[in-house]
């Protein structure tokens, strides 16, 4: 028993779906994607105390860190090279 009842559906690793568990192990269970069909497994080192689905919302902090919105070029104002 690797994820145990609470890793039954685990949000998918391609698309962030639910992805249902299809087949338990020891320690890795597999997972297919209802979503994307995607399949993959997770190892658990030990069983989730919570459910993994639904996913819990984050919270901005953490991404206000990370956004880099300094890559705007203006690119498209450029676009139109005159041939003459
Ligand atoms: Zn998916």
């Amino acid at each position: 028993m690797a994820g145990g009842k609470h890793a039954h559906y685990v949000p998918c690793i391609r698309c962030g779906q639910k992805a249902e568990r299809i087949q338990e192990g020891t320690e890795n269970d597999t997972y297919e994607c209802t979503v994307c069909g995607h399949e993959f497994i997770i190892h658990w080192e030990e069983p989730p105390e919570e459910p993994q689905w639904p996913v819990k919302e984050t919270t901005d902090e953490n991404k206000r860190s990370e956004s880099t919105d300094h890559e705007h070029q203006s690119h498209n104002e450029h676009c139109n090279p005159k041939h003459e």
